[in-house]
């Protein structure tokens, strides 16, 4: 195959071209079939040839693509906030929803709006963020300081906003011998009281987490009660939290928003992957009432905007995927097919000498591997382990979603599985298997 014209994020390696997609396989342009076992990036919740998505799409080109927002609202980003605004959990969206074009931009316009809260509200020395290490929230410039990502990080050190970064939970490796879940929790949570109260309680504008962390730090889940403890602290200090739902939120961990099962709601909430499923670009923000207020009472203008803002089809396909989602019951699905795979991968690997931690929640689920079960060792960064593995799965015709540490030595490699909702018991298996296969292979190939 020719090289690439396209920009791709690895200059180095080819790509086989994409022509086709079949439920939850991707098919290339020689015919090969891919069971997309990652959604791409937790991305393709409906598999790849969804006919209810497609339709609502070639509707909404025959009606209108674009108008811009100066001049227009329409139908269908109306009533997808509508439907977003009646499902999300009291309190979490107030009247009004941002429709934007990417995960990344819809940080940046979380982290204005917290700007803009404390400004309507005669607070400008309210400037400082606090978010959590390891955490990835986006790649342009606000979203990647934000981030606790180490090797995302660096190159771009210089130009990042100074974030104040806590330690996330991530219980294989930080929860003590002897401790219980409700001290592990509250623990892990007083870090961002302390943290507060170093940068100034009036200096600090927002915290941000996200309710199930994804790429930086494989699925994992924060232990019950940690986010109870985090909303009494922002409320203590009148610190806005932004809840990143980018990659859990919209059903990928069985609840529509990840945060319902904390029960607790966030000040700001985005999401974006699995809101439009990958039929085209989507993202959105959401906002409590008292955020939505303060600007309705003060400036009454959204000190934000983007071009393709609320765009008709990209509202539209994201419309129809909630209405699939919900009509065909497929939260049921999520959580049923998750618990298979919980248990498929645990009988496959639990006790693989090289395979430290198996967690997740719904249909998010990751492998960490390490040197070395007893002392939990990493492997050294340039044996791409993770990548290894995720090449042997690809080899064998399932795709998942490897991610290598924080490259600051403290975590393992990861596998993360994200698969479409509408998952078969069969297609399950088959994740299972073959993962189990690729870890044996990659690793074999190493030793
Ligand atoms: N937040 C989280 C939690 C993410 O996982 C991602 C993407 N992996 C982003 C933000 C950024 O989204 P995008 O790549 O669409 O800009």
């Amino acid at each position: 195959m020719n090289m690439s014209s396209v920009l791709h994020r690895s200059l180095k390696s080819t790509l086989p071209s994409v022509v086709g997609g079949e439920g939850s396989y991707l098919v290339d342009d020689a015919g090969n079939r891919y069971l997309d076992a990652c959604g791409g990036a937790a991305v393709s919740c409906l598999g790849h040839d969804n006919a209810k998505v497609i339709a609502a799409l070639k509707h909404q080109l025959d009606q209108v693509s674009f108008a811009h927002t100066s001049f227009f609202t329409n139908a269908p980003a109306e009533e997808l906030a509508k439907f977003l605004v009646d499902r999300a959990p009291e309190g979490t969206g107030a009247g009004r929803v941002m429709f934007l074009g990417s995960g990344s931009e819809a940080m940046e316009a979380a982290l204005k709006l917290a700007r803009q809260y404390h400004l309507e509200r005669g607070q400008p020395e309210r400037v400082r963020i606090i978010a959590r290490s390891p955490s990835y929230h986006g790649n342009t410039l606000g979203a990647l300081a934000t981030g606790g990502h180490a090797g995302r990080r660096a190159p771009f050190q210089p130009l990042l906003m100074e974030v104040g970064h806590i330690e996330a939970p991530y219980a294989y490796r930080l929860r003590e011998s002897g401790e219980t879940e409700a001290d592990y929790a509250r623990r892990m949570a007083d870090l961002l009281e302390a943290k507060i109260l170093e940068l100034g309680p009036r200096n600090v504008m927002a915290f941000v987490a996200e309710p199930v962390v994804g790429a930086s730090l494989g699925t994992q889940p924060a232990p019950a009660g940690y986010f109870k403890r985090i909303r009494e602290i922002c409320d203590a200090h009148d610190v806005l939290f932004i809840a990143d739902e980018v990659m859990c939120g919209m059903g990928r961990t069985g609840s529509l928003f990840a945060l319902e099962q904390e029960g607790i709601c966030a000040d700001i909430t985005t999401l974006a992957k699995g809101l439009g499923a990958g039929y085209q670009p989507i993202a959105a923000v959401m906002a409590a009432e008292k955020v939505i207020s303060a600007i309705e009472t003060g400036s009454g203008t959204l000190w934000n905007g983007h071009t393709y803002m609320s765009h008709a089809v990209a509202t539209a396909g994201a419309l129809a995927v909630q209405q699939v989602i919900e009509d065909d019951g497929l939260l049921a699905n999520v959580r049923a097919r998750g618990g298979q795979l919980q248990q498929s991968l645990h009988v496959r690997l639990a006790q693989h000498p090289n395979v430290g931690d198996i967690r997740g929640r719904g249909l998010f689920w990751s492998i960490e591997a390490v040197a070395d079960r007893d002392t939990k060792a990493p492997f050294p960064v340039e044996r791409s382990v993770a990548q290894n593995i995720q090449a042997e799965a690809f080899a064998r015709g399932v795709m998942t979603y490897s991610a290598q540490g924080c490259a600051d030595g403290r975590l393992g490699d990861h596998v993360l599985l994200a698969p479409a909702y509408t998952s078969t018991p069969d297609e399950i298996e088959r994740i299972a298997d073959t993962l189990a296969a690729a870890v044996n292979a990659a690793l074999d190939a190493q030793a």
